[in-house]
Parts: C-alpha cells; structure tokens; sequence
C-alpha cells in the first residue's frame, strides 16, 4: 500500500509503498478515505511529545470502509464488508478496569493510531485497527468529511456533554479557535448553550467561529478578553469554559468562569508546559478545573454521528481544505499556517 511515513525530526513525510497491515485478533482492516491533519501530528513531527520511531505512519482522523476482518471478531455491530465507517484515534483494550467503566481514553494497555510508536496510522490506504473503536456510519454522512468526526469534535463532544456537563441555556466560553475550538463553539451551539463567546487573535478564525455559533467574538490581540467576557455577563462570569489553545493561559480562563463553575483544558500540550496560576479566586469561588483529552468510543462516538446523520451537526463547515495523499506536507504547512481550521487528507 501507499502510506505517508514519518523519516525523522523537521523532516517532511514521505510518500512510500510499504507492506500492508494484517489485521490481528479482533481487529479490523479499514481501507481508509481520508485523514485529519491534527496538530498533534505536528507535535510528533517536532518531538514535542515521546520520540516517534522512523518509519512511523501518522495520522488519527480516519474515516474509511471495512475491508476485512481479523481472526475472532465478536463484530456485535453487525459490520460487513464496504460498510462506511469512523475509526476511533483510541485504541483501548477494551477490558480493563477504566474501559469497563466506560473510560476508554484512560485505558491502561492505551495505544494511539499514528500516535504511538508502532501502531501504525490512517495517511495510508489500509489501517489495522480493535474493532470496538470502528463505528458505523449512515449512508447520508460524507465520508471523507466523516473522518474529522474521530479526534476534534469526538473530544469537544466528550469535553461539553460529559466533562463539562453543559446544559441549555448555560453561556460558554471558548479560548482558541483552531480545529478543537471550532468543532466546540458548533457543539456548544447544537447543544443549545445561550451565550457562546470566542476568543483568538486571528480575525479570520473569529468570523468563522461567528458562523458556527459565536454569539460573541473577542480578538485577543487587541481587547483584553477577561474584561469583555465579565461585561458581556453583568461581571458575572460564565458557566462553563473550554481552554482550547496550545499554550493555555488557565488564569484567564479561571477568571471569566461564574462562581462554581467550570473550566475545561482540552487537547494536549507539549512536555514541559507549566502554567502558574492564582489560587485565591480558585478557592474562594470553588472552580471546578477538569482536563479532557479523547473519548470513549463506543459511548460518544455513536451520538456524535447521530447528530451529523439527523442534519443537527454539519463538520464540513470546518473544512477548510482537502489535499491528495501526495501533498500531505502541504496539508500540515496550511494548518501550521493558521491557513485552515481542518485540512483533510484524501488518501483513496
Ligand atoms: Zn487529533
Ligand atoms: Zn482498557
């Protein structure tokens, strides 16, 4: 097969053909349609995160169809073979005690697709991976479209509904508009959260945080965002908010939050990021501070699709652009750019 391999630090990904995977016990072969590009890929082209082997394939955004099954597959979702399908970046074992509780993203025998050294990811025309992270999808979803489902909105799902436990009508407010932060004002928007503020310093980002759903936007390069948000709530503060930037800056976000409420850190964040904070109004206004990286496939994954397959969800619309498999660099240089919300990787 043709698959997109990782040759070494600050290097490009290489266009190589490489020997297909073979699905092992309980596995499913996916022959893939398209891949994200994620900026967690970019932090494994860096080194940002754990040293990733040469020879690695990337990508954790895959959408695709069933083409084969490995030995012993329970498949108690009835998959056939040409079936449309999302591909969870969440390898879990799915028997652990976390798993068992319905915590797949904290599995103890954990393993990243494209993320992990040695299971190999999606930037290639066949994907080996546990069946229980293969999901269903309806007919009306685009699939190619499909596969930025499985990381950035799978985690603002999980961040809004179960960490965050938003209601409707609470306000929200959503520090950085890159891929996470835009799948999470669209969600919060679906969900039916009133107020829904923005915050970045790119203007381009805003405006299309405005069409997801941003009731409110605040260029943070120009306007101090803390002092703006308290206005726009009676210096109340909000309900819940989701700290969606590479580099968090959590004292801010602290201090737009309503007494008891909630603060939500999502995605991941390069080694060796610290962020000293004030612990007065922490204490005294009993914040709750939660982290949120992933999902639990089988539980969040399913509603997700829901929502795109009843028309209540529209993930095309951070789309910004779709690249060929051999111009995958380009597809991480528009992202690393600021050029694009999501770029996706067309690979068949
Ligand atoms: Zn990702
Ligand atoms: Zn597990």
């Amino acid at each position: 097969m043709r698959a997109a391999v990782f040759r070494g630090v600050g290097e490009p990904l290489k266009i190589e053909q490489v020997d297909d995977p073979v699905p092992e016990a309980r596995e499913i072969l996916v022959r893939v349609e398209a891949c994200g590009a994620c900026h967690s890929d970019l932090h494994v082209m860096k080194e940002h995160f754990i040293p990733m082997d040469e020879g690695q394939i990337l990508g954790h955004e895959v959408s695709g169809r069933v083409a084969a099954f490995g030995p012993d597959c329970r498949n108690p979702q009835g998959l056939q073979e040409g079936d449309p399908v999302v591909v969870s970046w969440i390898a879990s074992c799915g028997t652990c005690p976390e798993c068992s509780r319905g915590e797949e993203n904290l599995c103890r025998f954990l393993e990243m697709p494209g993320l992990t050294p040695g299971r190999q990811g999606g930037l290639a025309e066949l994907l080996a991976v546990p069946e229980h992270t293969v999901i269903p999808l309806p007919g009306s979803v685009p699939l190619d479209i499909a596969s930025v489902l499985s990381c950035a909105y799978g985690t603002c799902f999980n961040a809004l509904r179960n960490r965050g436990a938003l209601r409707a009508g609470e306000s929200v407010a959503v520090f950085g508009c890159g891929g996470l932060g835009l799948a999470a004002i669209q969600l919060a928007a679906t969900f039916g959260a009133a107020k829904i503020v923005a915050v970045d310093i790119l203007d381009a980002k805003l405006r299309l945080a405005e069409d997801l759903g941003a009731t409110h936007v605040i260029n943070a390069a120009t306007t101090d965002p803390v002092d703006v948000i308290l206005d726009l709530t009676d210096q109340r503060g909000v309900d819940l908010v989701l700290e969606a930037t590479p580099e968090p800056q959590l004292q801010s976000s602290l201090e737009v939050a309503r007494r008891g409420g909630r603060v939500v850190v999502v995605g991941l964040h390069a080694l060796g990021t610290r962020v000293p904070l004030h612990m007065m109004g922490f204490s005294m206004y009993n914040l709750t501070l939660l982290a949120c990286l992933g999902y639990s496939p089988s539980r969040d994954l399913p509603p997700l699709v829901a929502l795109v397959a009843t028309g209540r969800l529209d993930p095309s619309r951070i789309v910004s652009r779709a690249f060929p498999l051999e111009k995958v660099n380009e597809a991480y240089a528009a992202l690393e750019g600021g050029e694009v919300a999501r770029a996706i990787v067309q690979v068949r």
